[in-house]
């Protein structure tokens, strides 16, 4: 069978596809390396042309009424659950996610997006401020022109949250998705443009890092928002510094899921999956430090192997398929270096292993110390490991010796105790039982290493806008001299 996922054209400039003139880009669909579309990279003069189409957009775009771009993101947002079906199949070409994932969580949680700001970007007003005889109002303008980086494990979910708060507010974006994922964000734009969108208010680039540096920096762009590693995001966040560019960073994790033995035992198995093995693993938020109960322990082991011995890996587009590929080979190796690591430095393997060519089986370690590899740096793959804790104060001590802080949970029946140690977790995103649930009301982001700034709910459109102050003067004006 052929795959084709070939775009009309690999870039999205003013409205309109148009061929990149950079280095070729073959995307391979990551089950067994088929080629499925071969793109090319933009060039400099080509980034330079789509912030210059967005800066040019931006202005009428922001003089409309925000009900009017409401309405364009409204409309995206149901063309978007129309081609659920299609847009799911391309999610999985292009990453190699189980369908059964992209039908469910990918595009419709974008599209979650564009209609939750659609409909909050007329609710915003500012403020005035009483002075007495004299007032100050407040107005909340868009920054301008923005730039959207993208990862590729969640990559049209990324695009679409980031666009939607940026749009929204009457900023215009230009959007880099990873080399690795390139196709759904060229979807989104096609699709803005179908919905009614402004040419030139969202624009496509694709490329390697090299080409996010180019636009990091271009001096048309007033805001950075990044989603990828720690180490990519350190350098976008200082190149963004030079030109003093707004930022949203959401970086990477190596969160705590704390599991008392109070827990409902099914329940918290159920969420170590889901905090692990989800999307194979590549899950920012994930929580890879699953620290258990001793009293709980071994139980919660031994359901977890059991559970985990029925799952059906195989071809991402069988809806039967359950855990599909990492998405390349060098990302498979990696996290094979990881459970090498795991046993070599002696923690002891539960489920799973290294797998073959990018297939990575669920994997479970336990017997580990906080300071092995496994239990210390963010993988980015089905690695879990169970760490043994006794008592709350150890394990909160122990789930907080991290530089990173996305996200933590708690598993217990006692409410009291859950809302206690949940203040006491360094961590931007936390569920109470529950796990790596993001619905778009809530605030998304990390603390610590893991970022700065949030996306969705109310709190991305600070990061999308910025303030403008007004001093009304009413009276006559006294100056000394
Ligand atoms: P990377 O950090 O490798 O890349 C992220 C994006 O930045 C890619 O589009 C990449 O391009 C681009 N990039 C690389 N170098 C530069 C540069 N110097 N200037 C501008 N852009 C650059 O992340 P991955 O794609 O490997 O994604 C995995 C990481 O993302 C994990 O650490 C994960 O935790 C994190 N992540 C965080 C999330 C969050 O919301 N907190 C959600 C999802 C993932 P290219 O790939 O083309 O080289």
């Amino acid at each position: 069978m052929t795959l084709n996922a070939q775009p009309k054209a690999s870039l999205f400039i003013d409205g309109a596809f148009v061929e990149g003139e950079g280095p070729e880009l073959q995307v391979l669909y990551p089950y067994d390396g088929r080629v499925i579309a071969t793109l090319r990279e933009a060039t400099p003069e080509q980034v330079a042309r789509a912030t210059e189409s967005a800066a040019r957009a931006q202005k009428a775009w922001a003089a409309l009424r925000p009900v009017e771009r409401g309405r364009v993101l409204a409309r995206a947002a149901a063309i978007i659950r129309e081609r659920g079906a299609e847009l799911a199949r391309l999610e999985t070409l292009d990453t190699g996610k189980p369908i059964q994932e992209t039908e469910v969580a990918d595009w419709p949680s974008g599209a979650d997006a564009l209609e939750y700001f659609a409909g909050l970007g007329p609710t915003l007003t500012g403020e005035t401020v009483p002075l007495g005889d004299e007032f100050v109002y407040t107005i909340r303008e868009p920054l301008g022109v923005c730039a959207g980086i993208g990862a590729w494990n969640y990559p049209s979910q990324i695009a679409c949250w980031k666009a939607a708060p940026a749009l929204i507010m009457g900023n215009a974006m230009v959007f880099k998705p990873s080399e690795e994922t390139p196709l759904g964000a060229l979807k989104l734009a096609e699709i803005l443009i179908e919905a009614g969108a402004p040419a030139g208010i969202f624009n496509v680039v694709q490329g390697r890092g090299a080409v996010g540096a180019a636009l990091v920096t271009d001096p048309r762009v007033a805001k950075v928002s990044l989603t990828g590693s720690v180490p990519t995001g350190r350098r976008v966040y200082a190149a963004a510094a030079e030109g003093m560019r707004h930022v949203t960073m959401e970086l990477g994790g190596k969160s705590p899921l704390i599991i008392f033995e109070d827990a409902s035992l099914e329940d918290a198995v159920s969420a170590a999956i889901l905090a692990n093995f989800y999307s194979s693993g590549q899950v920012c938020s994930n929580g890879t430090r699953v620290f258990v109960q001793e009293g709980l322990r071994e139980a919660f082991l031994a359901r977890l192997s059991e559970r985990l011995e029925d799952v059906r890996m195989g071809d991402p587009l069988d809806p039967e398929t359950q855990h599909g590929p990492v998405v390349n080979m060098a990302q498979a190796e990696k996290v094979r270096a990881a459970i090498a690591a795991g046993i070599s430095e002696g923690a002891r393997l539960v489920s799973g292993g290294p797998g073959e060519g990018r297939f990575v089986p669920p994997t479970v370690f336990t017997d580990a110390d906080d300071s092995m590899t496994i239990a210390r740096d963010e993988i980015f793959g089905p690695v879990m490991t169970v760490l043994g804790f006794t008592d709350e104060a150890e394990v909160i001590a122990r789930a907080n010796a991290t530089s990173f802080g996305l996200a933590a949970g708690v598993f217990t029946r006692d409410l009291a105790r859950a809302h206690r140690v949940i203040g006491q977790l360094e961590a931007g995103t936390c569920w109470i039982n529950a796990y790596n649930l993001t619905p778009v009301e809530a605030p998304f982001g990390g603390v610590k290493q893991s970022g700065v700034g949030r996306e969705n709910s109310a709190a991305a459109i600070a990061h999308y806008s910025q303030i403008k102050s007004v001093y009304v003067g009413l009276g006559s004006v006294e100056a000394p001299y």
